[in-house]
C-alpha cells in the first residue's frame, strides 16, 4: 500500500498496477480520463488515445505523467500504433481499456435515423474496438497475460422507447465480441470484459441533456439509487477488472449501473 495525499482518492490505495502500462482510449475525457488517473494512481504506466486535439491531449495525458499518442480509433493503422508506441516505450501491453465513444444527437428512432448517422456510430463505437482488441491480443499472447476492458452500456441489456438505435445496437456488439474473445483467449491469459456503464456525468450526456432537463428526469426514475454515475466510480471499477483481483472474472457484462438493470419498480 503507498499513502496517496489527496486527488480523489483520499486515504490509502493499493499499488496493485505497479509495472503495467494501460491503452485507453478516448482517454482525453470523461470515463476515459477519470480512469487515467485511477490506474496512475494504482502505479500503472498510461497511453492516452484520443482523437482530441493535441494540446487537450497532452495536458490529459501530463496530469498521470503519461504519454499521448493521438488516435482515431476508426483508423486501423493509427490503432496498430497506439500499441506499437506502448510497447516501445513500456516494454510491454497489460492492460487495454477500449473505451472511446459517440452519442450523436442525429442518432435516435429508427424511424429517423439514417445510414450516415447509423454507420458513423458503429464505426466509432464497434468497429474501434474490433481493431483495438485485434491488435492489442497479439502482444498479450506473446506475454501470456493481459486484461482487456471494453466500454458497452447498460443499454445493451435492456432496450429504452427514448431510442438511440444506432448507439444501442453498437453497444450490443461491443458486449457480445467482449463475451466472445473472452471465451477464445482465457486459457491463453488474456481476461476480457465487456463494462456496462449506466448512465454517467460526463460531457457526452451532460450536452445530451443540456436542453432538456425532462430528458434526464425521464430517465432519473429509472435508477434505484437515484443519480446519475459519477466518472470516478466507473474508474474504480475499470481498475478493479484490470488488476489481478478480477482474476476468475473475464466474458463478463459488469454491470456498473445503480441498479438500474436489476429494477421494477424504483424508491420514491
Ligand atoms: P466523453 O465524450 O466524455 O469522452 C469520449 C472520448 O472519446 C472523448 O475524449 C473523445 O475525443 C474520444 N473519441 C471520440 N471519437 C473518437 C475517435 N474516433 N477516436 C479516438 N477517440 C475518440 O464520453 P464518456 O461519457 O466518457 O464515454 C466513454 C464511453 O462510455 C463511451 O464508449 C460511451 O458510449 C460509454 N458510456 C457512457 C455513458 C454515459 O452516460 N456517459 C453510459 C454508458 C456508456
Amino acid at each position: 500500500m503507498t499513502e496517496n495525499n489527496g486527488g480523489p482518492y483520499n486515504g490509502l490505495i493499493s499499488n496493485r498496477l505497479k509495472n503495467r502500462s494501460a491503452v485507453i482510449t478516448g482517454g482525453a475525457s470523461g470515463i476515459g480520463l477519470a480512469t487515467a488517473k485511477r490506474l496512475a494512481h494504482e502505479g500503472a504506466n498510461i497511453v492516452i488515445a484520443d482523437i482530441c486535439p493535441d494540446d487537450a491531449g497532452k495536458a490529459a495525458a501530463d496530469l498521470v505523467d503519461g504519454v499521448f499518442v493521438r488516435t482515431d480509433v476508426t483508423n486501423e493503422d493509427d490503432v496498430i500504433n497506439v500499441f506499437k508506441t506502448t510497447k516501445e516505450t513500456y516494454g510491454s501491453v497489460d492492460i487495454a481499456f477500449n473505451n472511446a465513444g459517440i452519442s450523436p444527437a442525429d442518432d435516435a428512432s429508427i424511424l429517423d435515423t439514417g445510414i450516415e448517422a447509423w454507420r458513423k456510430v458503429q464505426e466509432v463505437n464497434l468497429t474501434s474496438v474490433y481493431y483495438c482488441c485485434k491488435h492489442v491480443i497479439p502482444y498479450m499472447q506473446e506475454q501470456g497475460t493481459g486484461s482487456i476492458i471494453n466500454t458497452a452500456s447498460f443499454v445493451a441489456v435492456m432496450g429504452a422507447a427514448a431510442s438511440q438505435i444506432s448507439y444501442s445496437a453498437s453497444k450490443g456488439g461491443v458486449l457480445s465480441m467482449s463475451r466472445e474473445l473472452g471465451v477464445e483467449f482465457a486459457r491463453q491469459g488474456i481476461r476480457v470484459n465487456a463494462l456496462c456503464p449506466g448512465p454517467v456525468n460526463t460531457p457526452l450526456l451532460q450536452e445530451l441533456f443540456a436542453k432538456d432537463p425532462e430528458r434526464a428526469e425521464r430517465r432519473l426514475v429509472h435508477v434505484p439509487l437515484g443519480r446519475f454515475a459519477e466518472p470516478d466510480e466507473l474508474a474504480a471499477a475499470v481498475a478493479f477488472l484490470a488488476s489481478d483481483d478480477s482474476s476468475f472474472i473475464t466474458a463478463s457484462q459488469f454491470l456498473v449501473d445503480g441498479g438500474i438493470a436489476g429494477a421494477y419498480v424504483t424508491p420514491l
